[in-house]
């Protein structure tokens, strides 16, 4: 079936394509959210990221969301994702772009490496999507952390209240901590 497209939509298309592949997304996030074909997407990603996309399936499970530092950076992310969600009124792929900028932003000023990739975030909202994650509030806290859907609310705690014991200080030093006031900021965005 022959498929009308403008040449507007097709601009913002593309600049939604440049938008991930800089924020270093793989080439399939490009290919399920851009109506553009294989050919031009893999040109395009050569050009502006000036190398070609990495090959092969996307590797991830729910699991590595489950560990304890990948958690706590998914947490963040979604949960500005989530308020996103509530407060713009914006396509889905341009809230995870959006979210997913916060998110890096938040990483900037606290001077911490960003573990969670724009691909595990658009990996995550799926994931969410589709019921195989949800968030959970923590016991303690009070905080949304991303857990299985099975998680029993009233036992849960989080990963910042209970870090593991191989967490030594100095691995904790450069970690997200509650004490943060950025993190706080993301509570307060979720309690809105
Ligand atoms: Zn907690």
């Amino acid at each position: 079936m022959a498929r009308t497209k403008s040449i507007l939509t097709e601009a913002r298309q593309i600049e939604r394509a440049v938008t991930l592949i800089n924020l270093g997304a793989r080439l399939q996030v490009l290919e399920s959210e851009t109506d553009l074909s294989y050919e031009r997407l893999l040109r395009l990603y050569k050009e502006v990221a000036g190398k070609s996309p990495s090959k092969g399936q996307l590797p991830f499970s729910t699991d590595w969301f489950m560990t304890w530092q990948p958690n706590i950076h998914a947490s963040l992310f979604l949960n500005m994702h989530e308020y996103l969600n509530k407060v713009a009124a914006l396509d889905e792929i341009d809230t995870v772009i959006k979210a997913y900028q916060l998110y890096l932003e938040q990483m900037q000023s606290q001077g911490l490496e960003p573990l969670l990739s724009v691909t595990r975030a658009w990996r995550l909202v799926k994931f969410v999507d589709n019921g195989m994650l949800t968030m959970t509030a923590c016991s303690k806290c009070g905080g949304h952390f991303v857990t299985h859907p099975h998680e029993i609310a009233r036992h849960y705690v989080c990963g910042l209240c209970n870090p593991p014991a191989r967490a030594g200080k100095g691995k904790l030093a450069g970690a997200l901590q509650l004490g943060s006031s950025k993190f706080d900021q993301a509570h307060a965005l979720q309690a809105h």
